[in-house]
């Protein structure tokens, strides 16, 4: 692991796994057993925590769950404004 870059190379298996360091699992709080989420950039793969979607406008960010559901800070505004 090039500490400086975070950069590490990693040979994918013969079922297509690849190993993610302990040391990155465990800045991440990445344990056994957890989801995660990958995308495809148009050339690169992203690999990130599972973070929820408010149901109203699928937005990330402060989101929080309300009556069971994950709802962001702005819809929650508007629902209380209605
Ligand atoms: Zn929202």
């Amino acid at each position: 692991m090039d500490e400086k870059n975070k950069k590490s190379i990693k040979t994918v298996d013969e079922f297509g796994r690849i190993l993610i360091p302990k040391s990155i699992r465990k800045q991440f709080g990445i344990n056994p057993g957890d989801n995660l989420v990958y995308e495809v950039d148009a050339d690169r793969i992203i690999l990130r925590r599972p973070t929820e979607k408010c149901i109203f406008c699928q937005s990330e960010t402060e989101v929080e769950t309300t009556m069971g559901r994950p709802v962001c800070k702005k819809c929650m505004e508007k629902l209380k404004n209605q």
